[in-house]
């Protein structure tokens, strides 16, 4: 990866921090503090959430995302929403205002817009560097390529190659883990999922306890990669299960990362972990994980990727 590269994605990531941080600093909760930190990085077309959501056969973008609190086990979720700007709040409002832990497509598209929730046109998630990904990835499984979205104009700047820093970061899914004042903590994940999935296809992003848990008698985790394994292996939660278990958070991390996910052929993928302590720990098989933390002793820490 290129300098220039490189640094917007430490820039970003360093926002998406400092606005966890921010909220943390001002001794504001957890949850309020990974949604904060996961709305910086929707915003973000460099990762693969909100604006430069990866796309289905289709050509759309359906997003998932989920958030859950480990002081009340509360838990929002939604997964295949179109419109909203930010997935991660329309997650919360599921939690905060409904009966529910999940809602699914037109349904939570509907829902997102009773509630005043940002919506935004296809054009406006799209970004070109993604769909350059797109064509690749169907091309290489000999699918056609759908129609660029509507309200998109024809290809415009550079296309990705095969040596774009899109492709050397296949997953790109984005999450953040804290622990606020009170030692309460907290996840957040919010993605586009695989390019390429079939319509309605949903990855572990969204369900809880495969790519997003949180308890405060454990720990925090976000995850990130091949989705269906995360969702065999409830890899989330069962890393808080070793640790309550009495398995220090790295060893649970380790354990789940580099010897369950890979011992399923194809598992590839990585997390980030906060404990009660406020130990930050983070996990990954695959080339790369951008990471950022930010840590005071047993004070509110905060971890995004
Ligand atoms: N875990 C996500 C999914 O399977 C993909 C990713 O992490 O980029 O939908």
């Amino acid at each position: 990866m290129d300098a220039a590269t490189a640094a917007a994605y430490h820039d970003s990531l360093a926002k998406a921090l400092s606005a966890g941080s921010a909220v943390l600093k001002r001794h504001g909760n957890a949850l309020d503090a990974v949604e904060a930190a996961v709305k910086v990085l929707e915003d973000d077309p460099l990762f693969n959430a909100g604006r430069g959501s990866a796309f289905t056969a289709e050509g759309k973008n359906e997003m998932d995302a989920a958030l859950m609190d480990g002081a009340t086990l509360a838990a929002g979720s939604v997964a295949g929403v179109q419109f909203t700007r930010h997935p991660v709040s329309l997650a919360r409002a599921v939690m905060e205002h409904t009966p529910y832990v999940m809602m699914v497509g037109a349904g939570a598209d509907a829902f997102s817009r009773a509630q005043g929730l940002e919506q935004q046109p296809p054009s406006f998630f799209f970004t070109e560097l993604r769909w350059q990904e797109f064509a690749s990835v169907m091309r290489a499984s000999g699918r056609p390529v759908p129609p660029r979205p509507a309200g998109v104009g024809s290809a415009t700047g550079p296309a990705a190659s095969s040596a774009s820093p899109m492709f050397a970061h296949r997953f790109g899914t984005v999450g953040a883990v804290a622990r606020d004042s009170e030692g309460h903590l907290a996840a957040a994940t919010s993605t586009g999922g695989m390019q390429g999935k079939l319509p309605g296809r949903v990855g572990d992003s969204p369900l809880i306890g495969a790519g997003t848990y949180a308890s405060d008698r454990s720990c925090a985790v976000s995850g990130t990669g091949v989705g269906e394994y995360f969702i065999r292996l409830t890899l989330a939660r069962q890393i808080c299960t070793l640790v309550e278990q009495g398995h220090p958070p790295q060893q649970a991390a380790d354990h789940m990362i580099h010897a369950e996910l890979p011992a399923l052929k194809g598992g590839e993928g990585g997390v980030i972990v906060i404990a009660p302590t406020g130990h930050l720990v983070w996990s990954s098989n695959t080339l790369g994980m951008f990471r950022a933390k930010e840590e005071q002793g047993s004070l509110p820490a905060i971890q995004v990727k």
